[in-house]
C-alpha cells in the first residue's frame, strides 16, 4: 500500500494534466475491472460486475492536484503564474514548482519588510535558473505542481498531493479486493476536482448511479491552535455528514456508519466548514443521487506536506469494502 502511495503522490497531475496518474492507475487496476474507458474529459471509469441483484454504485476518488500555470514571463525569466485550484499564499516561499518535462523551480514572494503582511498570490514568482525569457526551458500556458517526495514516519504518511491520491489507492486497492458484490460498481478516478468538481459531474450525469460515494480527504482538528473539528489523524475514517457544498443522504450515513460498527472499523463523523467533494457533484447529477463521502482525515490539506495515517487509509479499504460487499437498502 505504501509503495502505491509513494507512487502515486509522486507523480505530475494538476487539474487538466491528469494523464500521468490515469496511466498509473489504469495498469494497476486493469486485470481486475469488467470493463474500462477514458471519456472526454479524461475520466478514468472502471466497472466491476455485480450479480444483478443490486444497486448501480459510482465511486470517486479524484486524480488532480492543486498547482499552477505560468502566466508572464519577465525579460530577467521569473515566472508569474495563476493558480490552479485552491493554492495558499500562506505556504507558499521557498517551496518547489515541478513541471510535466521535470524542470524544478523555486518559488519565492517579492521583498517584504512586513513580516506580517504576505502579498496575494500576484506577489510571488517561480524561479527556474533562467537568465531571461529566451533560456527559459518553460513557456506561457504550462502547468506545475508544488512539488515535495514522499516520507513514511511510522503511521504518518507525508507528501504533497495526499488530495486526493491516497484515495485513488483506496479505490485501487478495493476494486482489486472487491469479491462477490451484488452492485454494479463504478470506480471513476476522476479529473478537475480542485478547480469545481467538473470531472465528477460529467461522468455522474453519464453512468446515472443509484448511490455515489466520494473518496476524499478532510481537515483535522487536532494541531495546535487547529480548527475546531472533530475529526483527528488515526482514530478511522470520517463518514461526511455536511461540508459546505452538500448535506450526505441521511440514510447513507447511517448506513456506513452501520457498516463500520458491524465490521468493529473505527470511524468519526465529518462536518467540514468549507470546502467540498465529487461527492456534491454526484448528488446535484442528473435527476438526483443519493451521495455521501468517506474522508480520510489528512493534516495540512493543499501544503506539499499533506499528513495522514497507514491506519486510517487501510479502515477507509476496509469500510468501502464492507459497505460495497452488503445489501445497500436506504
Ligand atoms: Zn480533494
Amino acid at each position: 500500500m505504501q509503495q502505491l502511495i509513494k507512487n502515486l503522490v509522486e507523480a505530475y497531475g494538476p487539474s487538466g494534466f491528469e494523464d500521468e496518474v490515469r496511466a498509473l492507475i489504469r495498469a494497476e487496476i486493469e486485470p481486475f475491472a469488467d470493463e474500462i474507458s477514458v471519456d472526454a474529459m479524461g475520466n478514468l471509469i472502471a466497472l466491476k460486475k455485480g450479480n444483478g441483484s443490486g444497486k448501480k454504485v459510482m465511486i470517486a476518488a479524484h486524480m488532480d492536484e492543486i498547482g499552477f500555470m505560468v502566466s508572464h514571463i519577465s525579460k530577467e525569466g521569473f515566472l508569474r503564474f495563476a493558480n490552479i485550484g485552491g493554492v495558499s499564499n500562506l505556504h507558499l516561499s521557498g517551496t518547489r514548482a515541478k513541471f510535466a518535462d521535470g524542470t524544478i523551480g523555486v518559488i519565492y514572494g517579492e521583498r517584504r519588510t512586513d513580516r506580517s503582511k504576505i502579498g496575494g498570490l500576484d506577489k510571488f514568482y517561480i524561479d527556474v535558473g533562467a537568465s531571461s525569457s529566451d533560456d527559459c526551458p518553460v513557456s506561457v500556458g504550462d502547468a506545475g505542481i508544488f512539488w515535495q517526495t514522499f516520507v513514511e514516519r511510522g503511521d504518518h504518511l507525508s507528501s504533497k498531493a495526499m488530495d486526493d491520491r491516497v484515495c485513488c489507492a483506496i479505490g485501487v486497492a478495493a476494486l482489486q479486493q472487491l469479491e462477490d458484490s451484488a452492485h454494479d460498481v463504478y470506480f471513476v478516478f476522476t479529473v478537475q476536482e480542485e478547480v469545481g468538481v467538473r470531472g465528477a459531474t460529467t461522468a455522474a450525469n453519464r453512468i446515472m448511479p443509484d448511490i455515489g460515494i466520494a473518496l476524499d480527504v478532510t481537515l483535522t482538528g487536532d494541531t495546535p491552535n487547529g480548527a475546531k473539528m472533530a475529526v483527528d489523524l488515526g482514530k478511522g475514517p470520517a463518514i461526511k455528514v455536511k461540508d459546505a457544498g452538500m448535506i450526505a443522504h441521511q440514510g447513507l450515513v447511517r448506513l456506513m456508519r452501520g457498516a463500520a460498527e458491524s465490521a468493529e472499523i473505527p470511524h468519526q463523523l465529518e462536518v467540514l466548514l468549507g470546502g467540498s467533494t465529487d461527492a456534491r457533484a454526484m448528488q446535484i447529477s442528473g435527476p438526483g443521487v443519493i451521495a455521501g463521502c468517506i474522508s480520510v482525515p489528512c493534516r495540512y490539506v493543499h501544503s506539499t506536506s499533506e499528513t495522514v495515517s497507514l491506519s486510517d487509509v487501510k479502515n477507509s479499504v476496509k469500510l468501502l469494502l464492507e459497505i460495497l460487499g452488503n445489501p445497500i437498502d436506504l
